[in-house]
């Protein structure tokens, strides 16, 4: 009786040995992950020119292209655009202007004026420095960027495939949907790691949620959002979504099922 207990507790050692394994490897697997990411954050932030523009990762001439079909919320604020994701065909936005020569979509003009005067009631001076940018604006950015490359000595297509690396190509720029801001604070408006220490950006990271807004590129998400840590740019998503993406850490890919 005894024996036979033992045999057939065996399968199960079995299983259970198999299971343990597993999940061991899925570990190191997830370690492995995360050592990934962030080095290639640390590799993102700091010494590299930082300009204006969007500063996307270098491998943007591959072929994965991916549809935005199978990666738009069904919200009507969640539009993805990445260099994965370009603005959908035919593309247009009602703006609303929000002073010094700034617009956003003007479904949410009054979440952004709320947050950017509710900052200042707080003794804070948040200075929009970019907003929405026409197809023409972001192409002109990019070709500054191309420009410089040309200037040292690259060819049209090597210089062409080196600036996409750091300006957002047209028809990928967050900034074309009115849906994305750039705020720096008044006593610091350089576009650096340095922001963030500033009063304007740590009462963004903490409070933009309740009004919609998320930071778009957070550090520690490079590899999945194809952009350097940008403590300045805020991105609209509506409040519920802003409240979720806020309370579990995620970037807007991972909450939309969309890395790639
Ligand atoms: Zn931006």
């Amino acid at each position: 009786m005894k024996k036979r207990n033992g045999s057939e507790s065996s399968p199960w050692v079995l299983l259970l040995f198999c299971l343990s394994m597993c999940a061991v490897l899925a570990a190191v697997i997830f370690a492995v992950g995360r050592m990934k990411t962030a080095n290639k954050a640390d590799a993102g932030s700091g010494t590299e020119d930082w300009t204006e523009a969007e500063t996307v990762g270098k491998d943007v001439t591959g072929d994965e292209t991916q549809t935005s079909d199978t990666c738009a919320g069904e919200d009507e604020f969640l539009l993805l655009v990445n260099r994965y994701n370009p603005l959908p065909e035919g593309f247009s936005v009602s703006l609303a202007d929000i002073g010094r020569g700034h617009k956003v979509d003007g479904r949410i003009y009054g979440d952004t004026e709320a947050m950017l005067r509710d900052m200042r009631e707080a003794g804070l001076s948040p200075v929009v420095c970019s907003s929405y940018r026409t197809e023409e604006k972001q192409k002109s950015l990019f070709e500054a960027e191309v420009g410089g490359y040309l200037a040292d000595g690259y060819s049209r297509a090597e210089a062409e495939g080196a600036a996409a690396g750091w300006v957002a190509a047209p028809g990928t720029s967050e900034h074309q949907t009115g849906l994305a801001l750039d705020i720096v604070d008044e006593s610091y408006q350089l576009l650096d790691r340095g922001q963030e220490a500033t009063p304007v950006q740590r009462w963004l990271s903490e409070n933009a949620y309740r009004y919609g807004f998320i930071l778009r590129y957070p550090n520690g998400k490079s590899e999945i959002t194809g952009v350097n840590y940008e403590p300045w740019h805020y991105r609209y998503v509506g409040k519920a979504a802003a409240r979720e993406i806020y309370d579990s850490g995620v970037c807007l890919e991972e909450y939309l099922g969309c890395v790639k």
